[in-house]
Order: structure tokens, then sequence, then C-alpha cells
């Protein structure tokens, strides 16, 4: 196996276009439990753990942009006002040790459709920044999950950062899973609420061939949602919501779950985190 360690993000793009098939490792959690158990062999992998600026944040045009190397630890103990749903969702994430090590950005390069990270970056509307010695786009969030752990990056490119608006509104992220920690989700939901904008978005986790967002109940709720004047919502929006959400989701029957299952909880989890969130709303947020 070819070791390849740049120690520069300029070195990292050449040495990805001089070898577009080398396998990219940042926390090594996914990669190396793939390589452990013998379910990849990649003839080359390029460690991106000496480049400081994969592990840097700050602010960028109105958005908080986040190097692709920085752990969901640093979310919860540094971000977590800026985005607290994937603060959230990064706190279910694996264990300490998991989460010491874990990256966002390596969530993203695995494009699981149960990775915790997506669904809080969909409610959101993050952007992801994809590089390469031709350049830098910023794919929409909604356009980078190709299909069952594929991505919209090219084989020359890396994933350089992500970028999310600080949280414009309360946030909440929920998952099922069939035990309390160390486990991948059944199903997972997340809901942000942008009040200035009068929207809600939503991202659906472990129920489809990607991760989702429920276009259908995002616009129904958001059209129901008392915004002046902060009252609860109806019952029956609420149920009308959460039926919405789980009619959004792809689910299929696998060995965590029933696809039946799956609609249920998430119809659960959608109407919980909207009232978590609309409580939120009405208490306290300017
Ligand atoms: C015990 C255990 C528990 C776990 N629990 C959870 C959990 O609760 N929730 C969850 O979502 N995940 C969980 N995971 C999976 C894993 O921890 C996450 O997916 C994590 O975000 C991966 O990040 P990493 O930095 O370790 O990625 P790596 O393993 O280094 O890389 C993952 C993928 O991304 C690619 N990649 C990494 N960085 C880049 C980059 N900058 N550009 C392009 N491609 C890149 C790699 O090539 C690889 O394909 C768990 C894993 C373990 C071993």
């Amino acid at each position: 196996m070819e070791f390849l360690q740049p120690s520069s993000w300029s070195e990292a793009l050449a040495m990805k276009a001089a070898h577009p098939e080398a396998v990219p490792i940042a926390g090594g959690t996914d990669v190396m439990v793939e390589i452990n158990l013998d379910h990849r062999r990649p003839e080359t992998v390029m460690d991106l753990t000496k480049i400081a600026e994969l592990t840097e944040w700050a602010s960028d045009n109105g958005y908080v942009r986040v190097g692709a190397g920085v752990t969901y630890t640093r979310i919860i103990d540094e971000l977590g006002d800026r985005m607290p749903g994937l603060a959230i969702a990064s706190r279910t994430v694996g264990s300490p040790q998991i989460r010491n090590r874990g990256t966002v950005g390596g969530n993203l390069g695995t494009a699981s459709p149960a990775g915790d990270a997506h669904p809080p970056l969909l409610a959101a509307g993050a952007l992801v920044e994809l590089a390469s010695t031709s350049g830098t786009r910023r794919v929409p969030i909604t356009e980078f999950f190709t299909g069952p752990k594929r991505n919209a990056a090219r084989k020359d490119e890396l994933i350089a950062a992500f970028l999310i608006e600080p949280a414009p509104g309360p946030q909440q992220f929920s998952k099922v899973g069939t035990r309390n920690a160390m486990v991948i989700a059944v199903c997972s939901f997340a809901l942000a609420l942008h009040p200035e904008k009068r929207e809600v978005r939503t991202g659906i986790g472990s129920a489809g061939p990607t991760p989702l967002a429920a276009t259908e109940a995002e616009k129904f709720i958001a059209a129901e949602l008392d915004w002046e004047g902060r009252r609860p919502p109806a019952d029956t929006a609420v149920k009308r919501f959460g039926e919405l959400v789980a009619a959004a989701a792809k689910p299929i029957d696998d060995v965590r779950g029933t696809a039946d299952y799956r609609r249920h909880a998430l119809s659960v989890l959608a109407r919980r985190g909207l009232a978590w969130a609309w409580q939120d709303y009405r208490v306290g947020w300017a």
C-alpha cells in the first residue's frame, strides 16, 4: 500500500490530481474499519491529518466555514451555539473516542444514508466545498448525496469544508437506535426553523438510499405556523406534519428495522422535533 502524507492543502490537491485513486483518511473511523474487515484494500491512502487548514473554522460572508477535518468533539465544544442541530447530532455519534477522531468531512466522504451529520446539514441548508487543482466549488447539500455511499465529489477532488449559516432559529435532531450509544441509527430526523424566511427545513437519515429532505412536510408546516403570535400549532397540523415526513422517507426492511417501523418512528420524531423547536422559539428566540 502506498502511503501519501501531504503537509499542506495545495500539496494534498496536487497529490489527489496525480493519484485520483488515493483514498483520503481523516479520523479513519470509517476507513480503518473497512480495511480491518477486508471490505476494502486501497492501493494508495492519503493521510489528511497533517493539513492545518482542514482543522480550522471561521466566519465567511454570513456563513460559518468549517474545515472538513474538524472533529465532532470540537463541533460540540466550539460551535454548539452557531449550529445547535449539528451539535446535538454530534453528541449522539459513537463514543468519546470516535467523536475525538471522527470528522464531519469523513461522514460526508462516506455519504452513508445513516450518517448522523447529514440530517442537520440538510435542515440547515449547508453547502459542501469541494476542491481540486482546477478550482473550488460549493455544492448545496441537497445535491451532494448522489446514491447510497456516493457523493458529488469527482475523483480528483477533496472535501475542503462545509458552510452553514449561524442558526437563525431553533434546531433539533433525534435518532432511534437499538440501544443508547454506539449505534447506527434505525432512522433519524433533524429540523431547523428559519423564522426570518418563515421556513422550516428538515433532514431524514437512515430511511432511504440517501439522506433526504421532507419538502412537502416543510411547506405544509411553514404555512401552518403562527410565526408572529408564536401560538402552538394545532394538533391536527402537527399530526399531518408527521405523516408527511413519514411519506417522504423511502425506507427498506433491513437488519436494523422494517420500513413500516421506520415510517412510524419518523412521524413520532418529526412531531417531537417540531414541538421542541417551536417551544424554544416561543420562549426565547429573538
Ligand atoms: C465504533 C464506531 C461508532 C460509530 N458511530 C457512528 C455514529 O453514531 N454516527 C455516525 O454517523 N457515524 C458513526 N461511525 C462512523 C464514523 O465514525 C463517521 O462516519 C465519521 O464521521 C467518519 O469520519 P472520519 O474522519 O473518521 O472519516 P474517515 O474514516 O477518515 O473517512 C471516511 C470517508 O471519507 C473520506 N474522506 C475523509 N476526509 C475526506 C476529505 N477531506 N475529502 C474527501 N474524502 C474524505 C475517506 O476517504 C472515506 O471514504 C462510527 C464508527 C465507529 C468505528
